[in-house]
C-alpha cells in the first residue's frame, strides 16, 4: 500500500466528511492555524436536511458566522399541530431573555433563525477550503488500523489504497458512524426506524412571501403530527419557510406504509393545507423530492478517545423537531482545537452538551407517539413547557463552553435551577380547535 503524500510529514489532524460538523471544526483549526487534512466531496444543490436551529445554534451563527446572514431567515415562532390541539411559542425578544443571555455572555438576538442550508453551505465550504490550513482530499475513507490498548487511531486507508497516520481523527460521517462502527462502540438506539422523505418549494412570484405579515407561518417552524386516520398517513413533519421556498419534509415509521415518495410529499401538502397553510399555492414550484430510507436516532456509548471525536449526529442524534444537529455541528466546530491538547477533559465537555439532547428527544416522543385521542391540553402545555425548559439548559451549557468565567458560572446555576421541574414556564400556549382553523388561531396573537 502507498502512503498518502503526508507520509513522512508531520502527522496532521484529519477530518473524515465535508458536511456541515466537517467544515465547521475545519474552519476553526484554521483559525486555530493549525494545518489539518479535511476528507470528503463537495456539497451539492440539492435541499438537504437541517434548516430550523434552536436557540444555542442560533447564538452561535450569529456570533461567528454573521457573514451569511443573506441565509439566515426569522425564526419568530415554532407551531407543533396534533390532531384536535395545536401549540404555538412565540420567540419574539423580551426582558427576561435580554437580561439571561448578558448574564450568560451572549448578545439575544431579536429572533431565532432559519438557514438556507444549500446556500450556506456551498458559501461556507468555498471559505473552509480556501484556507491555507485546509488540506483536501475528494475520497472515501475505507479502512481503519485502530490500537485498542491506546484507545489511538493509528491510520485511515482511502478507498484507492493511499494511507494516512493521522495525529487526532473528527468523525463528521453522520448516520454512516464510521469510527463507531469501525471501533465497535457500544451503540443505544432510542427509536424506531424512519423513512425520511422531504423537498423544496419555490414561490414562482417576485413578491417575497416570507415578509409577509398575514402569512405568520412564514416565520415559524411548524411541526405536524399526521395520522392514519386524519391524514392518510403517519408521521412527524416540519414545513419551514426559507425565503422564497419553503422545506417540507416528513418523518415516518418504516414499513408503515407502501406509498411512493412523490406521494407522500403529496398527502403532506394535503395535511398542512387542511390546517391552513396552503403550501401549493404560495409554492408551486418543487425542487426534487429527497429520501432517505432508513434513519435512525441512536447514542454511542462514548464520544471520545484518546485521538479521536466522534462529532455531531455521529455521536448521538435526537428528534429533528429539537433542531440541534446545526448546533452540534457547530459546538464540535468550536472545541475542535482544544480537543487536540485535552482529549479527555474538552471531550467530557462535549460529551454532556450532546447528551444533553436526550431529554429533548424523551419530550417529543411523549408528545407524539400517542393517537391525538390520548392527548390533552395539559398534556401538550406540559410538554410544551419542558421543550423550552431544554433550550434554556442547552444555552446554559453552551456557556459553559464558550463564554468566560463568569457566563460559564452563571450558566452551572442557571442549568440547576431549570432543572427542578416546574420552575420554569414558557410562552406557548396550546389551543383546541378544528382543523381549518388552526393556523389563524395559533399565530392570532402576532
Ligand atoms: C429528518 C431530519 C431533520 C433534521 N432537521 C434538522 C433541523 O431542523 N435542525 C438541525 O439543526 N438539524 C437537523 N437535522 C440534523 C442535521 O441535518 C445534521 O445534524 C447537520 O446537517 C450536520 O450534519 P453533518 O455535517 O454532521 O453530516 P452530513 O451533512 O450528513 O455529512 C456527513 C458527510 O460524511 C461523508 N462520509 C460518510 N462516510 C464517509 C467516509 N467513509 N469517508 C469520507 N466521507 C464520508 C458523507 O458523504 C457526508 O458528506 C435533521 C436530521 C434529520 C434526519
Amino acid at each position: 500500500m502507498e502512503d498518502a503524500k503526508v507520509k513522512g510529514e508531520q502527522k496532521l489532524p484529519v477530518i473524515i466528511g465535508t458536511g456541515l460538523s466537517g467544515m465547521a471544526i475545519s474552519d476553526w483549526l484554521t483559525r486555530a492555524r493549525i494545518a489539518h487534512i479535511m476528507i470528503g466531496g463537495e456539497p451539492n444543490h440539492l435541499p438537504r436536511l437541517g434548516e430550523s436551529i434552536d436557540p444555542a445554534g442560533t447564538l452561535i451563527l450569529l456570533r461567528f458566522y454573521p457573514e451569511y446572514e443573506r441565509y439566515y431567515f426569522r425564526k419568530k415562532w415554532i407551531s407543533v399541530l396534533l390532531g384536535e390541539y395545536a401549540t404555538s411559542c412565540n420567540f419574539g425578544q423580551n426582558l427576561n431573555r435580554i437580561v439571561g443571555l448578558k448574564l450568560l455572555g451572549f448578545n439575544s438576538p431579536p429572533e431565532f433563525i432559519h438557514v438556507d442550508r444549500v446556500g450556506f453551505d456551498n458559501a461556507f465550504y468555498e471559505k473552509v477550503i480556501a484556507s491555507e490550513y485546509c488540506q483536501r482530499m475528494q475520497a472515501l475513507v475505507a479502512d481503519i488500523e485502530y490500537d485498542e490498548a491506546s484507545d489511538s487511531i493509528l491510520a485511515l486507508t482511502l478507498a484507492d489504497g493511499v494511507v494516512i497516520r493521522p495525529s487526532y481523527v473528527f468523525d463528521c460521517t453522520n448516520h454512516f458512524r464510521l469510527l463507531g462502527r469501525t471501533l465497535n462502540i457500544p451503540l443505544q438506539t432510542i427509536s424506531a426506524p424512519q423513512r425520511v422523505v422531504y423537498n423544496h418549494y419555490h414561490a414562482n412570484g417576485a413578491a417575497p412571501l416570507c415578509d409577509s405579515v398575514e402569512m405568520e407561518w412564514l416565520h415559524a417552524t411548524n411541526i405536524l403530527r399526521l395520522y392514519a386516520d386524519l391524514d392518510g398517513i403517519n408521521g412527524l413533519a416540519w414545513l419551514i419557510p426559507l425565503g422564497s421556498y419553503v422545506s417540507l419534509g416528513i418523518s415516518i415509521p418504516m414499513g408503515d406504509n407502501n406509498c411512493s415518495d412523490a406521494d407522500v410529499m403529496d398527502l403532506l401538502i394535503t395535511a398542512y393545507t387542511r390546517r391552513g397553510m396552503a403550501v401549493g399555492e404560495h409554492f408551486p414550484e418543487s425542487k426534487q423530492v429527497m429520501s432517505v430510507p432508513r434513519q435512525q436516532y441512536f447514542f454511542h456509548d462514548r464520544a471520545y478517545g484518546k485521538n479521536w471525536l466522534l462529532a455531531g449526529p455521529s455521536y448521538g442524534q435526537v428528534w429533528f423537531p429539537s433542531a440541534s444537529g446545526v448546533g452540534a455541528a457547530m459546538v464540535a466546530g468550536y472545541i475542535a482545537a482544544d480537543i487536540i491538547d485535552s482529549p479527555a477533559e474538552v471531550g467530557q465537555l462535549y460529551q454532556d452538551y450532546i447528551v444533553g439532547l436526550q431529554e429533548s428527544h424523551t419530550i417529543f416522543d411523549r408528545m407524539i407517539l400517542k393517537h391525538h385521542s390520548e392527548l390533552t391540553p395539559e398534556l401538550v402545555k406540559v410538554e410544551s413547557n419542558r421543550i423550552v425548559t431544554e433550550n434554556v439548559k442547552r444555552v446554559a451549557r453552551l456557556a459553559t463552553i464558550q463564554s468566560g468565567k463568569m457566563g460559564a458560572a452563571f450558566g452551572r446555576v442557571l442549568l440547576k435551577a431549570v432543572s427542578r421541574e416546574g420552575v420554569a414556564s414558557s410562552g406557548c400556549v396550546v389551543y383546541k380547535t378544528d382543523m381549518p382553523d388552526q393556523t389563524r388561531t395559533v399565530f392570532a396573537e402576532a
